[in-house]
């Protein structure tokens, strides 16, 4: 496993790569602190590609809070040792100013309404962050198909945007959302969340499910606000958990919908703060 730390290494190994092992790449974009979710898409990297390209780095301009950004885990070293075993080709570890050179213009995109809503909203500048970094990333490994996990389900209709923005050849493979046994999403934030917080977190998911029993009981044209005022309720029962917001939206526009009728596939996404630590998660309620 090669580990490049400048953009010039990492394209000269990328171009190695094609050479010697094979036409296809599968690149997997992170933020570090690897988990199991993380090592889901990078196992199907893997095993769909010739070769397999993993980065990390803690992107500054997504982040709008800058106590998250400073708190946020960073643990290459032991990222590094996680990723030994599974064979990656290449693990692209850049610095800041590696990524954003100073006095180099960043790009300012435009994702329209998929950026009005939800994480766009509630995180001023996320996305555009999201997109910058998505785009660079992608020029320099070109890979054939990117692997994004569903836990962020936005994100992956604003990087399917950015793709198509930017003509970019690649595949973009959204994948399932790995879940602790208790059905916490696994999420590199978990890490700072006290014993107590961990203990309720699992809330999130319990509260979800029961939200899709709803979804289940109901008829096409039954309003979509009883589910929502019933996960409003649950969070707020659940001491030390708030609720940021839990929006019910069609799964391919993210906007929010008022009948169930209103879209073919409908996702309940949600996020909640124990503390300081944000945590998002969502269901999909599947096709009426
Ligand atoms: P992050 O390091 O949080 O930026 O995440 C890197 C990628 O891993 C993103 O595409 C995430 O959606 C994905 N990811 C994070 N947590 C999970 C999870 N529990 N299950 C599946 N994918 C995940």
């Amino acid at each position: 496993m090669k580990v490049c730390y400048t953009k010039r290494d990492l394209m000269t190994e990328v171009n190695r790569l094609r050479r010697e092992k094979g036409e296809t790449i599968g690149f997997v974009p992170t933020m570090g602190a690897l988990h199991k979710g993380h090592l889901s898409l990078i196992e199907r990297a893997h095993y769909e590609n010739h070769a397999a390209v993993v980065s990390i780095f803690v992107n500054p301009i997504q982040f709008n809070n800058p106590d998250d950004l400073k708190t946020y885990p960073r643990t290459l070293e032991a990222d590094l040792k996680l990723l030994e075993p599974f064979d990656i080709d290449l693990v692209f570890a850049p610095s800041a100013e590696e990524m954003y050179p100073p006095g180099e213009p960043i790009e300012h995109y435009d994702f329209g309404a998929l950026e009005r809503v939800m994480e766009g909203k509630n995180r001023p500048g996320h996305f555009n962050g999201v997109g910058v970094v998505v785009g660079r990333l992608l020029h320099m490994v070109n890979p054939t198909r990117a692997y994004f996990g569903e836990k962020d389900y936005q994100q992956i209709a604003i990087v399917q945007e950015l793709v198509r923005q930017l003509k970019l050849p690649v595949k973009i493979v959204p994948c399932p959302i790995v879940r602790e046994d208790d059905g916490l999403a696994l999420s590199s934030r978990n890490l700072l969340l006290t014993p107590e917080q961990r203990a309720i977190a699992p809330a999130i998911h319990r509260i979800l499910l029961a939200s899709a029993d709803l979804c289940k009981a109901a008829h096409r044209d039954d309003a979509v606000a009883p589910a929502k005022h019933m996960v409003e309720q649950a969070v707020a029962d659940v001491p030390g958990m708030t609720l940021e917001y839990f929006e019910i939206v069609d799964g391919r526009t993210l906007q929010p919908i008022e009948t169930w009728y209103d879209a073919p596939e409908q996702v309940g996404c949600i996020v909640v703060r124990l503390g300081d630590v944000r945590l998002i998660d969502n269901i999909r309620y599947g096709k009426f």
